[in-house]
C-alpha cells in the first residue's frame, strides 16, 4: 500500500513532521488504496521558506521562459493520461469517461496559461496614456509572490491545474495542498516538477489535512495569497485567517444553480442537458443545476424523459466502460447526502424516481440518482447545497417567475437556459446572477472563459485572463518623460 508521508519541498521528498496518517480509500471496493500524513505546521514553514527562496529569481524570468514549463506541464501530463485516468477512477469513483475530461481540462488549461505568460511579455511596462503632458506612465503586471493553494476532492487535477498554472505563468511560487481524500492524483505534479527541470521551491506540495497544513497555510505570515476552492465553512475560515494579516483570497465556493427550461424547449433534448448538469460526477459538481425550474407546458413530457434517462444510467464499475455513474467519493459524503434524502421524506417531497428504492451495486459508496418534482422553494432541498445526485423540480408558469425564483438563492456560480429560441436564452440568462451561464448546452468549461460566483458562491475568478490577474498586482511607474 502506498504511503504518503513525504512532503514535496524545494524539489525534494521530505519526511513530513506530522506522525498522524489518514486511510486514502477506493470509494468502489471501500478498500484502503494508500495513506497520507495529516501534515504539521513545520511542513508548511519549511514549504512556505523554499517558496520564498525561489522567488526572487522566478518572478524575473520573462513570461516566455516560464511559458516553457507550463508547456512541459501539460506534455507530461498528456503522457500519463491514462495513468492518471485510472488513478481519478480509483481514488475519486469518476468513471473513465469523466476521468479523461477532467484530465483533457487541466492539459487545455497548463496549456492556455503558457500562452498567456508569452503574451504577457508584451504587456509589461505599456505606457499609459495620461492627460498632463510630459509625464511617463507605465503599467507592469507583478506577482503576486508566495501563493498558497487548497484544492478539493471533487476534480483534484482540475482545480490544481486552474490555481497552478495562472500561479507560475504570474512568476508566483506556491504551496499545493490536495484534499487528504484525493491525494494520488496531484501527487504526479511534484514528479511533473521535476521531470520539467522545474527550479527548486518554485512549486511545493505538502499533503495533509484542514488542521495539519490547511489552516496553517491559511494563517502563515509568508503567504501573501491565498486561493482556495470548497466549501463556504472552509472558505470563510480561510479569508479569516488572511484579514488578519491583509493577505488577498481568491474562493471559489458552494453553488445551488438553477436550469430554466422554458415552454418552447424540446423536452428530449432538454432532459439531455439536465441530465448532464446534475448526475455527471455522481452530483458531486459545484456547478451542478440542482434547481430545475420547468415550464407547466413541458413539465410532464420533461420528467418523463428524465425518469427514462435516469432508468438506463449504469452504476458501477467506474473503471468498466459500460459505468455511466460512480459512487460517491466517500462513505462521509455519501452519508452527508442520505441526511438530505431524510429530510425529504419528512418534508414529504414527491419523487419521480427515489435513490433509496433502486438496487445498488453490493458495494461501493453508491447512491442512485433522485428526483423530486414541486419541491417548494422553502425547502431545505431547494435551498441547500446536497452535492450529491439529487435533483428538486419546481414548475413555474412565466418567464419572469423563472428568473424570480432561479435569483432567489444565497449563492450564484453558474446556471443553464433552455428555450427553442436562442436569443430568448442568451436574454434570460443575462437577467441571472451567477458567474456562469450556459443556453441550449452541457456545461463548457473552457479556459478563455472565467470561472467563478456571485454572491456566496466565491470572490474572484479563475480561468481566463482573469485567473492569471488573481495572481498578480498592478504597478505603475510614473516620471518626468
Ligand atoms: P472542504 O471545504 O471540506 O475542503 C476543501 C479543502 O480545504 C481540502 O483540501 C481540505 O483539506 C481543506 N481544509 C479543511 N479544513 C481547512 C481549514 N480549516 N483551513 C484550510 N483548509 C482546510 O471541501 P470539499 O468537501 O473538499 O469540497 C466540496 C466543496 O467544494 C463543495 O461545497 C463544493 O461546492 C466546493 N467546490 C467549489 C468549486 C468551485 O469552483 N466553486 C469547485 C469544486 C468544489
Amino acid at each position: 500500500m502506498q504511503r504518503l508521508d513525504h512532503q514535496f519541498i524545494d524539489n525534494q521528498w521530505v519526511k513530513s513532521q506530522g506522525d498522524r496518517l489518514l486511510p486514502v480509500t477506493n470509494p468502489y471496493t471501500e478498500q484502503q488504496i494508500a495513506e497520507v500524513t495529516a501534515g504539521d505546521p513545520a511542513d508548511v514553514d519549511a514549504a512556505v521558506a523554499a517558496a520564498s527562496r525561489a522567488l526572487p529569481a522566478w518572478r524575473a524570468l520573462t513570461g516566455s521562459q516560464r511559458a516553457v514549463y507550463l508547456d512541459g506541464f501539460a506534455d507530461a501530463l498528456t503522457q500519463r493520461r491514462s495513468a492518471l485516468i485510472r488513478l481519478s477512477c480509483t481514488n475519486n469513483g469518476k468513471v473513465l469517461e469523466e476521468a479523461g475530461i477532467d484530465l483533457d481540462d487541466a492539459i487545455a488549461c497548463y496549456r492556455y496559461y503558457a500562452q498567456q505568460a508569452r503574451q504577457l511579455d508584451a504587456r509589461q511596462g505599456q505606457a499609459v496614456t495620461v492627460e498632463m503632458e510630459g509625464v511617463d506612465a507605465r503599467c507592469y503586471h507583478d506577482p503576486v509572490g508566495v501563493v498558497g493553494l487548497i484544492t478539493p476532492w471533487n476534480f483534484p487535477l482540475v482545480t490544481s491545474a486552474w490555481k497552478l498554472a495562472p500561479a507560475l505563468a504570474a512568476g508566483c511560487t506556491a504551496v499545493l495542498k490536495p484534499s487528504e481524500v484525493t491525494p494520488l492524483p496531484e501527487q504526479a505534479l511534484a514528479e511533473i516538477a521535476l521531470e520539467v527541470g522545474l527550479p527548486a521551491g518554485v512549486f511545493n506540495l505538502v499533503h495533509g489535512d484542514g488542521d495539519g497544513i490547511g489552516a496553517p497555510l491559511s494563517r502563515h505570515p509568508g503567504v501573501d495569497k491565498l486561493s482556495f476552492t470548497g466549501s463556504n465553512r472552509v472558505g470563510e475560515a480561510v479569508m479569516a485567517a488572511a484579514s488578519a494579516r491583509t493577505a488577498g483570497v481568491s474562493l471559489e465556493l458552494g453553488g445551488k444553480s438553477p436550469i430554466l427550461v422554458m415552454e418552447d424547449a424540446d423536452p428530449e433534448l432538454a432532459a439531455n442537458w439536465v441530465m448532464a448538469g446534475i448526475y455527471f460526477n455522481a452530483g458531486q459538481i459545484c456547478s451542478a443545476t440542482s434547481r430545475l425550474l420547468v415550464h407547466e407546458a413541458v413539465a410532464e413530457p420533461l420528467f418523463a424523459a428524465l425518469a427514462t434517462r435516469i432508468d438506463a444510467l449504469m452504476l458501477g464499475d467506474p473503471l468498466a466502460e459500460s459505468t455511466d455513474m460512480g459512487p460517491l467519493a466517500s462513505a462521509r459524503q455519501r452519508k452527508a447526502v442520505e441526511a438530505y434524502l431524510a429530510i425529504a421524506e419528512q418534508e414529504g417531497l414527491v419523487a419521480v424516481r427515489d435513490g433509496r428504492h433502486r438496487e445498488l451495486p453490493e458495494r461501493g459508496y453508491f447512491l442512485a440518482p433522485t428526483l423530486y418534482r414541486d419541491v417548494p422553494v422553502t425547502s431545505r432541498l431547494w435551498r441547500e447545497e446536497i452535492f450529491g445526485p439529487v435533483l428538486c423540480a419546481h414548475t413555474i408558469d412565466s418567464e419572469r417567475q423563472a428568473i424570480e425564483l432561479a435569483n432567489d438563492s444565497e449563492f450564484g456560480l453558474a446556471g443553464t437556459v433552455i428555450s427553442g429560441d436562442s436569443a430568448r436564452a442568451q436574454r434570460i440568462g443575462r437577467e441571472l446572477r451567477a458567474g456562469c451561464i450556459w443556453f441550449n448546452s452541457e456545461q463548457l468549461v473552457l479556459p478563455e472563459t472565467g470561472w467563478g460566483g456571485f454572491k456566496r458562491s466565491g470572490i474572484g475568478r479563475e480561468l481566463g485572463p482573469w485567473g492569471l490577474a488573481s495572481y498578480q498586482q498592478v504597478k505603475h511607474v510614473v516620471g518626468p518623460a
